[in-house]
């Protein structure tokens, strides 16, 4: 007869539950951590149209999703995300937002 308080099947029920909440942890810090990136070709700091600087080195790592951007005006430095060529809706409610936060009446 077994005389353990424990069997496997608990074990491996406790160890399920614990690595999924750990996988569901490190995937939503990553989410949250993306976006906090910048998105798009908008200066963080002045608004202004960045540049994208070339990759080189471990700087590939990086992949398509992310890119190195530059600024002119005020010479700010940072990863941006790669817009998404976004839909006829999307870049309307783009507009709307830029329009509403940028303090500049044109
Ligand atoms: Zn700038």
């Amino acid at each position: 007869m077994r005389s353990e308080w424990w069997a496997w099947s608990d074990a491996w029920m406790f160890i399920g539950v614990f690595v999924g909440l750990r996988i569901a942890f490190i995937w939503l810090a990553t989410q949250a951590m993306i976006a906090l990136i910048p998105e798009g070709r908008t200066c963080v700091t002045c608004g202004e149209e960045t540049l994208p600087l070339v990759h080189e080195g471990g700087w590939k790592l990086l992949g398509h999703r992310f890119h190195r951007r530059f600024c002119l005006s005020c010479a700010w430095e940072g990863v941006a995300r790669t817009a998404l060529p976004p839909s006829q809706r999307q870049r309307r409610r783009i507009r709307k937002t830029r329009s509403a936060r940028s303090p500049i009446k044109r």
